[in-house]
């Protein structure tokens, strides 16, 4: 069948899914195959669910007129997003980035929808398959869509770009993230700029963070720019403060007091704050948007037990964002601190070096209290007063005997430690 004749009949449903655990009536089901289950398998299910259509690619699979046989459902889904994206023809903000894109994205969709109809990625939707989905829950009735990007090797974000085919884009930074898929932090530059390459030969807007050398190298020469950071010629100027613990910025003459820590975040607020401002979002929304966004899903949320106080960075880590979060715990002006490190994943032959790297940042530091978590930690050299620890059971009686008094915890690891167990511990 032709992608148009599938588009009419998605039009005819109320969304599109790929779970028949999660469907919604009326919907446009399609039969993904992923490792472990092949949705080929749950055409009976989705059908029952309330599923209209079911797209498939397997024969046996094709049990009533409402099934669309298609060579690969996959790229269905796909083709069908581009074509939509296409009808609808509404202005799409991209974004990607090595740390910051969900905290960044949530905080542009808040400033926007003070005054516009916005949606965005739901969650962390942001691959081959998220991408697509979320473009099509997006209806020509919005006044931006916001596109979450992510990429763990090259050309995944050209392919991505050609799908949500942005009008505006931006990168929260390039960092040493999923160095297995990139090679290198130049492999992860190369990449993550794929957004940069589509925007430019598209003549499309790109938002600059002026601060970030590595970014401004990257689109030299090039004149659709809108320029924000601290510096006084930028289009925004956008002046940290502090981060006491929370992040403090103004702009503009208006002080915002955001609920985000770390001044990593400074990039990710500044970059809410210059689009809302380019779009003309009136100053009082802006600051009430970024004052009243609060982290969720384990991503440096502040926990209180008693006295202590708990950073919970659990949702994931890799060495950029692993090092902004212990320079930021090291400046905290706090007695009695306690870090609980987890491995950090997906870095390749660079894993032994980024893990070392960071057991010499932490024993140059911090004196005491440090609890690594996991097989790459435990194979660094450490000094006697590290503890470390190979599987997070080992750790566990440790915790338990621990008797925490006015500290200040920092927990962080790779999603796959799922470090956030410690905080029933503590
Ligand atoms: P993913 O790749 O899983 O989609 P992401 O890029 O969407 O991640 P977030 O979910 O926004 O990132 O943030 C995850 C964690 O990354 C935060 O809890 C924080 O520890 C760290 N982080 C956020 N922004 C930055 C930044 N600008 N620089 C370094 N680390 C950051
Ligand atoms: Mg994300």
């Amino acid at each position: 069948m032709k992608i148009d004749d599938i588009y009419q009949k998605f039009k005819a449903c109320t969304a599109v899914s790929t779970d028949t655990r999660k469907l919604q009536q009326g919907c446009m089901y399609f039969a993904l195959k992923g490792d472990n289950f092949d949705g080929n398998q749950f055409v009976n299910k989705a059908f029952d669910g309330g599923a209209k259509y079911c797209v498939i690619n397997d024969k046996n699979a094709l049990i009533s007129d409402d099934c669309i046989l298609v060579e690969d459902v996959l790229t269905t889904l796909q083709k069908l997003a581009t074509y939509h994206r296409k009808t609808i023809n509404i202005p799409i903000i991209a974004l990607t980035g090595s740390n910051g894109k969900t905290t960044t994205k949530e905080l542009i969709n808040a400033v926007l929808e003070t005054t516009y109809k916005v949606k965005a990625t739901v969650g962390n939707l942001n691959n081959h398959i998220g991408v697509p989905l979320t473009l099509l829950s997006f209806t020509k009735e919005l006044d931006f869509g916001i596109v979450e990007m992510g990429a763990n090797h090259l050309k995944e974000i050209a392919f991505l770009s050609g799908i949500a085919q942005p009008d505006y884009g931006l990168i929260t930074n390039f960092g040493k993230a999923h160095l297995e898929g990139f090679g290198s932090i130049e492999g992860v530059i190369k990449a993550k700029s794929e957004l940069y390459d589509f925007l430019m030969q598209n003549q499309n807007k790109v938002f600059i963070n002026t601060d970030d050398k590595k970014q401004v190298t990257q689109i030299a020469n090039y004149n659709n720019v809108s320029h924000f950071g601290s510096h006084t010629n930028n289009d925004c100027i956008v002046a940290f403060e502090n981060a006491n613990p929370y992040v403090t910025i103004t702009y503009d003459g208006i002080t915002i007091e955001s609920q985000l820590i770390g001044d990593y975040n400074y990039g990710n607020i500044a970059v809410a704050v210059a689009i809302g401002k380019y779009f003309n979002v009136s100053s009082d929304n802006i600051q009430k948007a970024i004052e009243s966004y609060h982290p969720d899903n384990n991503r440096s949320e502040i926990i209180e037990k008693g006295n202590t106080k708990i950073i919970l960075d659990a949702y994931n880590a890799n060495p950029t964002s692993m090092l902004a979060a212990l320079k930021n715990f090291k400046q905290l002006q706090v007695k009695n601190k306690f870090l609980f490190l987890g491995d950090m994943f997906e870095l390749g032959s660079e894993s032994e070096k980024e893990h070392q790297n960071i057991v010499d940042f932490i024993e140059d530091h911090f004196e005491k209290n440090t609890y690594l978590i996991g097989k790459n930690f435990y194979k660094t050299k450490t000094k006697a007063s590290t503890l470390k620890f190979s599987t997070y059971e080992d750790l566990k009686p440790h915790i338990e005997s621990l008797q925490l008094n006015n500290a200040t915890v920092l927990i962080k690891g790779s999603r796959g430690m799922a470090l956030e167990r410690i905080l029933t511990l503590l």
